[in-house]
């Protein structure tokens, strides 16, 4: 299986009907880019900053932010990386960033974390800018917030950026050739304003760990719930399926970088829906470009406009059918 994995190295990942999907990675350590090149992926779709947070035992100081990033970006060379700023707080806790009151949360995966820990501690924000900034310093920066619920937050978050930005104009410093704000859709809330938000940034990426968890009020850490939700519920993907409309017409690029797109019937239905880019864990990247590879858009996305308006009883089943009928799911 690994040979064959291999072997869908340098094959690009175009559909029987001659659409490119963008398949790319999700990283968080120095030592994750070499599956850039081992897989052959098209860019790091996520880059998980916290993980540097995770591993050290104080605040990791602006040179080494700077440090990492420059690493990536090097490694990367042509190929695009976007950096999510931290999301740290919650369950992820660092014994050097406590919440004032000292005490522990009863929800942390709803609580104050990610950019509501990031836009308190503006110090956390700025240094993080500040050293994204300067590492990608001539090239083009991707940035992406997480677990935004509200147009404003990224309207902060953006601030904390853009006046970092001016000081390093200001000492004519070299900047980035361009920026590109993303945010992350976790928080259903956020699709309801993505109208509000689309003229404002230039991608959203769909996070569905944490969407599928709360779309379902199910804690995706709790062994108990895990196998009682599925990803191909209609209630996941007609919402994925509104977050697509709501989003046509305009400049956004939309993809997901949570779990489900590393999983072929799961990947399937992504592409049933429009979305055209994947950011999964390196050890999928061949399967799925074998997938896209086997995969006819149009008769997906006509299958899944069925599926969505009158849902089989079980749409797992009908799909996995579906799909071996097609020869989709053999190696
Ligand atoms: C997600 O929530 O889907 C996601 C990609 O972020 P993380 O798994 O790091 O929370
Ligand atoms: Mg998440």
């Amino acid at each position: 299986k690994q040979a064959v994995y291999a072997s869908m190295r340098d094959v690009e990942p175009v559909t029987k009907d001659g659409t490119r999907i963008q398949v790319r990675i999700n990283a968080g350590l120095r030592d994750d880019i070499a599956n850039l090149s081992l897989t052959g992926a098209d860019g790091i779709g996520l880059f998980r900053t916290e993980f540097q947070f995770l591993v050290s035992a104080t605040l990791p100081a602006r040179e080494r932010q700077t440090r990492l990033y420059r690493d990536v970006l090097d490694a990367a060379g042509s190929k695009p990386v976007v950096f999510r700023t931290v999301d740290i707080g919650g369950d992820k806790t660092l014994p050097y960033l406590r919440h004032d009151d000292g005490e522990g949360e009863e929800n942390p995966a709803m609580g104050w974390r990610a950019l509501r820990v990031a836009l308190e501690r503006e110090g956390l924000l700025k240094v993080q800018a500040r050293a994204l900034l300067e590492a990608a310093g001539g090239r083009e920066l991707n940035v992406m917030f997480p677990l935004v619920a509200e147009p404003w937050e990224f309207d902060e978050a953006k601030a904390v950026f853009e006046g970092q930005l001016a000081y390093l104009r200001k000492t004519k410093r070299m900047l980035p050739e361009a920026i590109r704000y993303g945010v992350m859709l976790e928080v259903p809330a956020l699709a309801e304003q993505l109208d509000i938000l689309a003229p404002k940034i230039s991608f959203l990426s769909i996070g569905t760990n944490d969407l599928t968890q709360f779309l379902f009020a199910a804690d995706r850490s709790n062994p108990k719930l895990a196998e009682r939700y599925d990803w191909l519920s209609p209630a996941i993907l007609r919402f994925l399926r509104r977050v697509v409309t709501s989003l046509e017409g305009s400049n956004v690029d939309i993809g997901v970088c949570g779990e489900m797109g590393g999983r072929r019937l799961e990947a399937l239905a992504l592409l049933g829906l429009g979305i055209h880019r994947l950011s999964i864990t390196p050890a999928s990247v061949g399967r799925i470009k074998d997938l896209v590879g086997k995969t006819d858009l149009g008769e997906i996305e006509t299958a899944m406009r069925g599926w969505l308006a009158e849902p089989p009883a079980n749409l797992r089943e009908t799909m996995h059918a579906w799909a071996s009928a097609r020869g989709l799911l053999t190696d």
